[in-house]
């Protein structure tokens, strides 16, 4: 045999070798209740523990996440950020990237997207289970401490200042595809970029799949460029707001668990958004901010995040 001859078997073989490992990237799943929902992480890894390593890592960081970010946990970053109104307060860099791309979700919206609606959705809480809108001087007392103006970010500083006592920043409408986000992130860094990362509906893809155009992702209903995009989708996330079940009927209106910063209210349109971005992050923030809006007031919000797909839909009837 000559030398050229052993050499290109060689590489032959080593190139099947390689197209082999490739070929032996195997699909795993694993799931984990965080952020009081099941999160689910799909995956093609070459080994089950290489698998496991890297899904195991990215909910260490997800739990991680959901610890600063929780209103549940009393302890929780942003909770104690309530405590010290007036004063400029230090936060982690997530706490920062959260609300910076909330500060801007909320300009681009006209203040339709606002973390710090907190008092008002803990008020509309307690008008979703008793049936009854709030007293005039209950609405009054919380609409006196939300709204953008109360909060000041300093990103070169990472600093934030809450103006008022007893205001509530509320990560609810972002905080979830910020931490999707993040878990994929982890999965990348340890060499695994064919990923998914899903929680309550919510849903952020990396690469597509070994030989497949992208990962098919269920919406359940929506314009044919979102259906058609949900169909292959690769480094992007889809995000649904308006959930049916989350609606409450009062006094013949049906409201949303969503609320309207305008009216201290829940929002009284009957639409289902579904929004598809490049992070998970804008997609959260957007699907929120557009069920403010609804289609009628949405098309400042849309010209300003072009690559923003969306699609509105009637909810259907509730009981
Ligand atoms: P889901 O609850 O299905 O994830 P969203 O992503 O729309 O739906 O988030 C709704 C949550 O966002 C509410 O439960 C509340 O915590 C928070 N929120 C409510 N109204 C607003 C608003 N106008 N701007 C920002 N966040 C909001
Ligand atoms: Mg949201």
């Amino acid at each position: 045999m000559t030398l050229s001859r052993a050499f290109g078997l060689a590489l032959g073989l080593s190139t099947l070798l390689l197209s082999r490992a490739v070929d032996a990237q195997v699909r795993h799943e694993f799931t984990a209740v965080h952020m009081g929902v099941q999160v689910r992480i799909a995956l093609y890894a070459p080994s089950e523990a290489s698998a496991r390593a890297a899904a195991s890592a990215a909910f260490a960081r997800i739990a991680e996440l959901d610890d600063k970010m929780s209103d549940y946990r009393p302890y929780s970053e942003v909770r104690m950020l309530s405590h010290h109104p007036g004063d400029w307060q230090p936060v982690s860099q997530d706490l920062l990237n959260v609300l910076a791309k909330a500060e801007e979700v909320s300009r681009q919206s006209g203040g339709a997207f606002d973390v710090t609606v907190g008092p008002l959705v803990q008020l509309w809480r307690t008008s979703r289970r008793t049936r009854q809108l709030p007293e005039p001087a209950a609405l009054a007392d919380a609409r006196s401490r939300s709204g953008a103006a109360l909060l000041d970010l300093d990103t070169d500083r990472a600093m934030v200042r809450l103006w008022v006592k007893d205001m509530q920043i509320d990560l609810g409408g972002i905080a979830k595809g910020y931490i999707l986000q993040e878990g994929l992130s982890v999965l990348r860094s340890k060499g695994i970029s064919a990923a998914m990362v899903e929680a309550g509906g919510d849903i952020v893809v990396g690469d597509a799949p070994p030989g497949q155009a992208g990962w098919s992702v269920f919406v359940a209903g929506g314009d044919t460029a979102v259906l058609r995009r949900a169909r292959a989708l690769v480094n992007a996330a889809v995000a649904t707001s308006g959930g049916t079940e989350q609606f409450v009927e009062i006094n013949g209106v049906r409201y949303s668990h969503v609320i309207d910063p305008r009216t201290g209210l829940g929002v009284t349109g009957t639409h289902l958004v579904t929004v598809i971005a490049e992070d998970a992050t804008l997609a959260d923030a957007a699907a929120t901010a557009l069920s403010v809006l609804g289609p009628a007031r949405s098309s400042y919000f849309r010209s300003k995040f072009p690559s923003v797909l969306v699609s509105f839909r009637l909810a259907p009837e509730t009981r």
